[in-house]
Parts: C-alpha cells; sequence; structure tokens
C-alpha cells in the first residue's frame, strides 16, 4: 500500500485564491519524493493537506489517503501520529521553554513516557547534530538551529512520513550536507518541498513538479531536471551538479 494517495486535490483559499488544482500522483513506502515550483507554486498548501491543516470545507470524497486513511475527520489524530510535518517557519513550530520540551512534545501527544521519552529525545537531537542543545531557549536559536530542532520533533515521533517545507533553507553548508546525509538514511517515506534542486538529485529519485497548483510534471528526477525547457517554463533551473553528469 502507498504510503501517501493524493487523487484530484484541489484548494482554495477564504479569500478566493486557487492554491491547488486536481492534483494527483502518491509516494511509495519509504520513498523520496522532490516537491519543486516557484513561489506560489502551492507546495506549502499542499504540504498542510497532509495533515488534515486547511480544508474547511472538506470535499465529500476525501482527497489524501496516508496508509489508506482518508486525511479526514474523524481520522486525523491517526493520520497526524504517522505524519511529521516541518513547516516552512519554525517559529510556527516551537513554543516550549526549551528546547527538550520542544522535541518531547510530540511524542508525548503519542503517550510515550519516561526512560523512553527521554531516550527518543536525546536519540532525535543526536540525529540532528544537536546533542547538547537539550537545556537552551528554542527562541534565542539561528533559524538553522531552530530548523534543526523542528526536525528532531518528527524524529523523536518516529514518524513514517516525513512532510518538509525547505528543509535546508537557514542551514549552513556543513549543517545542509549532514541534514542531506540524514535524510538520505531515513528508511521512512518523505516528500520535500524545496527549492534545493541539489538536495533533490542527490536524495530524490523521483520529483514532482508544481505550477500555479497543479502537477506539471513528474518523473524521474534527473530526466526532469535536465530538461532546460520544462525547468524554465516553471521559473527553475537546470542544476548545476548536473551539468557536470550529463551535459548536453
Ligand atoms: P509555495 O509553497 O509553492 O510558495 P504556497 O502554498 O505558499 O506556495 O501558496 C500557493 C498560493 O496560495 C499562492 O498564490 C499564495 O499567495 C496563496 N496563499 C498562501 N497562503 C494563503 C493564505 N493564508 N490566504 C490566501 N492565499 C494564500
Amino acid at each position: 500500500m502507498n504510503a501517501l494517495e493524493i487523487r484530484h486535490l484541489g484548494y482554495r483559499y477564504p479569500d478566493g485564491t486557487e492554491a491547488l488544482r486536481d492534483v494527483s500522483f502518491s509516494v511509495a513506502e519509504g520513498e523520496r519524493v522532490g516537491l519543486i515550483g516557484p513561489n506560489g507554486a502551492g507546495k506549502s498548501t499542499l504540504l498542510l493537506h497532509l495533515n488534515g491543516l486547511l480544508p474547511e470545507h472538506p470535499p465529500p470524497e476525501p482527497a489524501a489517503r496516508v496508509w489508506g486513511t482518508p486525511v479526514t475527520e474523524p481520522h486525523l489524530a491517526a493520520v497526524r501520529a504517522q505524519v511529521g510535518l516541518l513547516f516552512q517557519d519554525p517559529d510556527d513550530q516551537l513554543f516550549c521553554p526549551t528546547v527538550w520540551e520542544d522535541v518531547a512534545f510530540g511524542p508525548q501527544q503519542l503517550g510515550v513516557r519516561g526512560p523512553e521519552l527521554s531516550d527518543r529525545v536525546a536519540r532525535a537531537l543526536r540525529q540532528v547534530g544537536l546533542a547538547d542543545f537539550e537545556e537552551r531557549l528554542p527562541h534565542h536559536l539561528s533559524r538553522g538551529e531552530k530548523r534543526r530542532v523542528c526536525l528532531a520533533g518528527l524524529l523523536a515521533c518516529e514518524a513514517r512520513l516525513l512532510a518538509l517545507d525547505e528543509p535546508t533553507s537557514d542551514l549552513d553548508p556543513r549543517g545542509r550536507r549532514e541534514l542531506k546525509a540524514l535524510l538520505g538514511s531515513l528508511p521512512v517515506a518523505q516528500i520535500i518541498a524545496t527549492h534545493d534542486l541539489e538536495l533533490v538529485v542527490e536524495i530524490c529519485p523521483r520529483v514532482i513538479v508544481l505550477d500555479h497548483g497543479a502537477v506539471v510534471a513528474q518523473g524521474p528526477t534527473v530526466e526532469l531536471l535536465n530538461d532546460e525547457a520544462l525547468m524554465l517554463s516553471h521559473g527553475l533551473e537546470r542544476p548545476h551538479v548536473l551539468r557536470h553528469r550529463h551535459p548536453h
């Protein structure tokens, strides 16, 4: 069974902006898929749908399913236990007095307590390279550190599907390299919305191109990102890493 199935998903914000139009795709168990497109393409809106965070008027037929479970009430708690959503703005995700509490918050909501909770928090902070940050104040951290704390929170929940909105933005080169290695090593399904096309080339075998709320292309990453006409017509560019690998 697929980790994620989206069928004919459309969404209009309350002010009338049409943000998604007839979007359909799936993500297999353990698969990493890149979601690319220009600003305003609908990437963040799409990811918010994976946790049921947006629709005020859900369509009668659920458009998104996570391991077959519709992302609609009354299934939202079950869905949210499986999907780890990394928000585009880490300030939207951090609200506890210490890093430890922020990372522990998600697993606590899932009923994890005691030594298992401490182990999960310590492991997740180690994975994101912030082992010594447990007592730090989230709001005093740099943007890149905040982003890594948010990711640690998702890892501590042991989500089976990660939906990541710009995971590498604000990271320095070493942080980016480490995050790329971490994401590339996690065995869970991932959908990664990003402008970091090198990240997509390196860790996502498949890519979905979104523009004006619609899927304009999906397929093997190297093939699509090498298509200069496709890239340019959707506000993107052929990444340098491919110029070396596949000279035209
Ligand atoms: P991306 O993540 O690809 O940059 P978004 O999902 O943020 O795109 O935005 C898709 C479209 O929806 C854009 O036209 C954007 O202006 C609009 N949009 C985003 N958030 C809101 C909102 N809260 N209210 C109205 N329109 C919005």
